[in-house]
């Protein structure tokens, strides 16, 4: 079945289940997408020629308000992968208790291979061609991977263009001179430091300096290596997807980045010791912040983990088969839809500045933020304490009571329970 969840996200949905309070319907419900859109991308390239790319924008479920979640540029990107990931979203949007539900979208291009303006076509393409199934009320896009505010700015001018009318709200991560908000693009690393110091006694006891290795230099994985390079932490190694550095005594985090901006990748760094990528999840460190793609720790090289603590930044980056392996040896998994959705979050912030016609300033979204990450990472460590569950149960057990009540209220399972 095309809109079914399949795969790890099924496996885990399933077993969540089991520890929660929801009604059969619920359960019923959220074994599929409540619609999937295939579209076909038109890019007409500098040399004259066009190009026709798959693309995909899935709603998984608009029960507790419009489907939320990115758009990412990817060569592999496919219906089912869209489907998992707006899976994932409607937990992600729950567990924070935003009023939203879960979407997904994403090209199958490889965005290194255009120039700027070839860019700039694809993504006012990609939006015209589901320009029908979005806006401020139905389904609200926002950046993922390989795209970022300049390609929101570019998407929510064509869509402007498209209804004829300004509506801010129907995207987010928008450039601030287009109605975007303050430390939107530093979101998702904020959030995942809050999680991390709020665990941080009990994951990583009174350790003095925990030592960390980042997998993936991105938007998220840069960001989090200066947040922990500046808040007690010692960043020993990074890496992106064609290089890795290491250094024991800790990585000039400023001059990596600089160099990551000027060069365009790892490769050839300013200081510490270039290494095998492949090899940074085996490195003797505390955390483990896989903070690149899916599937990046698995049954093949779980065993290999040395850190106490796995911090999911990426969506997915554990699988269900490394989960089990992971467990086994003590390492503490704290699950990707909690570290990770600080991004939707302050897309939230937007989205209600953009609804209001304000402006939010930087304090209130910090401080706004860091309420969100530090109440919900609370309720899932009491849940997990009470329900005797590991942290990403948890988290989904969270998420599902939230979706339960809002799905149940919506009138036909308190029709048949006489409730
Ligand atoms: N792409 C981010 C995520 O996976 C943010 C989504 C959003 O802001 O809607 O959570």
């Amino acid at each position: 079945m095309p809109n079914a969840v399949t795969g790890d996200a099924a496996r885990r949905f399933e077993e969540a289940c089991e520890h929660a309070e929801i009604s059969p319907d619920t359960r019923e419900r959220l074994t599929r997408a409540k619609s999937s859109l295939e579209v076909a991308v038109p890019l007409r390239r500098d040399d004259g020629t066009l190009e026709v790319f798959s693309g995909y924008r899935v709603r998984f479920d608009d029960t507790r308000g419009p489907a939320k979640g990115g758009i990412r540029f990817q060569p592999d990107v496919d219906l089912e992968e869209v489907t998992t990931l707006a899976f994932w979203m409607t937990f992600k949007t729950a567990l924070l208790d935003l009023p939203f539900g879960g979407g997904k979208g994403g090209v199958a291009v490889d965005p290194k291979q255009l120039s700027a303006s070839e860019l700039e076509r694809l993504s006012r393409a990609y939006i015209a061609a589901i320009a029908d199934v979005i806006g401020p009320e139905t389904d609200v896009p926002a950046p993922d991977v390989a795209t970022d505010a300049m390609v929101m700015g570019w998407m929510a001018h064509e869509f402007a263009t498209i209804r004829r009318g300004h509506q801010p709200a129907a995207l987010t991560g928008k450039p601030i001179a287009l109605g975007g908000i303050p430390g939107r693009s530093s979101a998702t690393s904020d959030g995942a430091f809050h999680v991390l110091e709020e665990l941080r006694e009990s994951v990583l006891g009174d350790l003095d300096e925990p030592r960390v290795a980042i997998q993936g230099f991105g938007n998220a994985g840069a960001q989090l290596a200066t947040l922990l390079a500046d808040g007690g932490y010692r960043v020993v190694a990074v890496s992106d997807s064609s290089a890795a550095v290491h250094d024991p005594e800790g990585l000039d985090v400023a001059a990596l980045r600089a160099h990551k901006d000027e060069a365009g990748s790892l490769e050839e760094p300013p200081s510490g010791e270039a290494f095998d990528p492949a090899e940074l999840l085996a490195l003797d460190v505390d955390v483990l912040a896989p903070s690149a793609l899916e599937g990046a720790v698995h049954g093949d090289n779980a065993g290999d983990v040395r850190a106490r603590v796995v911090l999911e930044v990426a969506n997915g980056p554990v699988t269900a088969d490394a989960d089990a392996i992971l467990d086994e040896q003590g390492v503490e998994v704290v699950p990707d839809i909690l570290v990770n959705a600080g991004g939707v979050t302050v897309s939230w912030f937007e989205w209600m500045q953009n609804r209001q016609g304000g402006r939010w300033t930087a304090g209130t979204v910090a401080e706004r933020l860091e309420e969100r990450m530090l109440t919900e990472t609370r309720a899932v460590v009491e849940i997990a304490r009470e329900r005797e569950l590991k942290l990403r149960s948890a988290a989904y057990v969270h998420a599902l009571e939230r979706l339960t009540a809002a799905m149940d209220a919506t009138g036909t399972v308190a029709l048949f329970s006489g409730r």
